[in-house]
């Protein structure tokens, strides 16, 4: 079987997200509980079981994969699943593989990422402040992610670094955060919290309207719309200001689920259709069941034909619950 992807609404995926473990080691605030119930370790589907999947997706014409978590270079022996991953990128099936990562492990991966294909990467960093790094990671260290982030632009990888905007924790910090990653050739890209699994605490608290931040901003910036895309969802706009980009994901002020491309792939093989419902479909057993591909692309064909029109994120006092009950962290960000 080789037909693409086209889901029911006409959108062709060409972009699969996989959440190559659900454990990380920093607990953001906004993202994990600090005491989690990860999944068991039996549960995992292995990583020759990934690159079967992954490769399954490809041949149906998926482009772009995004290796995430959880953190992804927590899991051991990942590199296995990116050198393997790296000969689709060889033959030119597929047009990119990436990562999205906390930037704690880098300095240790970052030779072998690019030795294996990767070019460009995601890294989310949400204050250049250490101790409010800190308070919002639980366990990060500053320091130690902005050595991974020299290391790897030192090796050549183009940065793209991710951050939440929180209300009362970085609003303010956001001018000095645009300036830094421009200042070094990095694009900024600012997220909206989503409600997605329990926290310790409330979500109203820390939600900020990008709309909000963007008003905000051009007291000191001076933005023009520009077409860039990388495939995911943030609309981008060039400061005039710095010369540099900077990105708008903004699930919950302007949803923008009518050009979604994407569908994730959990580390147990679960595959999600949407970030923000709870309908999925299971991979594994499909996967397992036979030695040939067949049951599987049989899998992902139904699964597609389900795929939601998009999801129905809100925040506000009369809507404090999470949307859907999995964190981020399961179906990766
Ligand atoms: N550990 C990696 C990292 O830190 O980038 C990859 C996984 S993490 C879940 C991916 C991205 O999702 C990060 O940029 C994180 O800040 C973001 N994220 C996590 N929970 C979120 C939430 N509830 N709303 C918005 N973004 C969230």
């Amino acid at each position: 079987m080789s037909a693409s992807l086209t889901d029911p609404f006409g959108r062709h995926i060409s972009y699969l997200r996989v959440s190559v473990t659900d454990r990380c080691d920093f607990r953001c605030v906004y993202c994990m509980a600090e005491n989690m119930n990860f999944l068991p370790r039996q549960d995992l589907l292995t990583l020759e079981e990934l690159d079967r999947v992954c490769s399954a997706f490809i041949t149906r014409g998926v482009k772009k994969i995004r290796l995430t978590g959880g953190e992804p270079l927590v899991r051991k022996g990942i590199m296995t699943l990116v050198e393997s991953l790296s000969r689709h990128l060889q033959s030119g099936a597929l047009e990119e593989l990436t990562l999205t990562t906390n930037g704690s492990q880098l300095q240790k991966y970052v030779k072998d990422l690019v030795r294996h294909g990767v070019k460009r990467i995601n890294v989310s960093v949400d204050t250049l402040d250490p101790d409010k790094f800190k308070a919002i990671t639980r366990w990060g260290d500053l320091a130690k992610v902005q050595d991974g982030i020299k290391a790897a632009q030192d090796a050549g990888l183009a940065i793209k670094i991710n951050a939440v905007a929180l209300k009362g924790v970085n609003d303010a910090e956001i001018p000095a955060m645009i300036r830094w990653a421009h200042g070094q050739q990095m694009d900024l890209t600012l997220i909206e919290t989503m409600p997605l699994g329990d926290i310790d605490g409330d979500r109203t608290d820390q939600y900020l309207p990008l709309s909000q931040v963007r008003a905000s901003l051009l007291d000191q910036f001076t933005f023009a719309d520009i077409p860039y895309k990388t495939g995911g969802p943030a609309r981008y706009v060039a400061v005039k200001e710095t010369g540099g980009r900077l990105g708008f994901i903004t699930p919950l002020t302007h949803n923008f689920c009518e050009s979604c491309n994407r569908v994730r792939l959990t580390c147990t093989g679960t595959l999600y259709m949407c970030l923000g419902q709870e309908d999925a479909a299971d991979l594994r057993a499909p996967l397992r069941a036979s030695e040939g591909d067949e049951l599987l692309q049989q899998a992902i064909s139904e699964a597609i034909s389900r795929k939601p029109k998009g999801h129905d994120f809100i925040i506000d006092r009369a809507h404090n619950k999470p949307a859907v009950a999995r964190h981020m962290s399961v179906t990766g960000g």
